[in-house]
């Protein structure tokens, strides 16, 4: 069994009225990031859909240093329609969430909810406030 301390929550970096679906990035990173499959664990897309990445027992690849020992969660989306940073986040996806993070926690209760941008200051994602999450599930 790994050993989780961190629950690190992403976007895909996709801009609104576009379209990134779990597959689209599980394509991407074999095909870019020379992985054998989808960097995170889970995978939110717009409507809300929940998509299994990789397994829990299983490293992933979301963020540099910090892969042993965390969950990577992804939200499709994270800019706006010119590219910036935004919360794009849906209702859909806030409730997927939600209800993701509770089961986590309830199976890591020691994990610590964290955004990427908290791990690496030079990236916004997943360009929202995470912080509120850690206060719903300290
Ligand atoms: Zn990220």
């Amino acid at each position: 069994m790994r050993t989780i301390t961190l629950i690190i929550i992403h976007c895909s970096a996709t801009r609104e009225g576009k379209r990134y679906t779990a597959e689209d990035c599980k394509l991407d990173h074999i095909g870019h990031k020379h992985c054998t499959d989808i960097g995170y664990h889970f995978y939110i897309e717009k409507d809300g859909k929940k998509v299994e990445g990789r397994p829990i027992e299983q490293v992933g690849a979301h963020c540099l240093h910090h892969n042993s020992h965390s969950i990577g969660i992804c939200l499709e989306g994270g800019y706006n329609k010119d590219g910036e940073p935004a919360d794009t986040r849906t209702g859909a996806q806030m409730i997927t969430l939600m209800e993701l993070l509770s089961e986590l926690k309830e199976q890591y209760p020691h994990a610590l909810i964290v955004g990427h941008y908290e791990l690496n200051p030079e990236k916004p994602c997943p360009c929202f406030d995470v912080s509120e999450y850690r206060q719903l599930f300290p």
